[in-house]
């Protein structure tokens, strides 16, 4: 059974590369194909969203809508790389983390792009704080990973949860009937 440990925060999950997601952690998440690993969750799945934090809460995905759309996509004008935040304080607004340059104006272009929503909320389980962040990463296939979908063992978040007193029978309950 795959499972992933998908990132659920909005300010956090916007950077300078693109413009957020609209997330309802304990009903749909959105990506699109621009987040790498976009094509690998599959209906029936285990989700479990966090906010860099901690855990938020655990479930099985019952389906996910795929659609064309375009996006707006930012770069750096130096490099062409989408790796840079705006700084709050400090002008040029934009620091690149790659090439180290400083702008105003990040370059944006239309892209075309297919956008996939997965709907979660039969299943949810809310485990607000059960896990903290570190136990989190370090069940990932990497833990090192800076990916909002990164995959997991199943067998291991399951371990993990329970060792906490919580059950997943729910869980494991829908993934079968998925
Ligand atoms: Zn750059």
């Amino acid at each position: 059974m795959g499972a992933w440990l998908v990132l659920a925060v909005g300010d956090d999950r916007s950077h300078g590369g693109n413009d957020g997601y609209d997330d309802e952690p304990s009903q749909h998440y959105s990506w699109d194909s621009t987040v790498p690993n976009h094509a690998n969750m599959q209906v029936g799945d285990v989700i479990a969203l966090w906010d860099k934090k901690a855990l938020l809460g655990v479930s099985v995905i019952e389906e996910i809508a795929r659609e064309q759309a375009e996006k707006d996509v930012y770069t750096c004008p130096h490099c062409g790389k989408a790796s840079f935040k705006p700084r709050k304080t400090l002008t040029p607004e934009y620091l690149c983390f790659d090439c180290k340059a400083e702008f105003d104006t990040p370059v944006t272009r239309r892209r075309p792009v297919t956008t996939y929503r997965s709907r979660h909320d039969a299943a949810w389980t809310d485990m607000a704080g059960l896990l903290p962040g570190s136990v989190l990463r370090s069940l990932c296939d990497k833990p090192k990973s800076q990916n909002s979908l990164r995959p997991l063992q199943w067998d291991r978040l399951r371990e993990a949860i329970e060792a906490t007193g919580e059950s997943t029978v729910r869980i494991v309950a829908a993934a079968h009937k998925v």
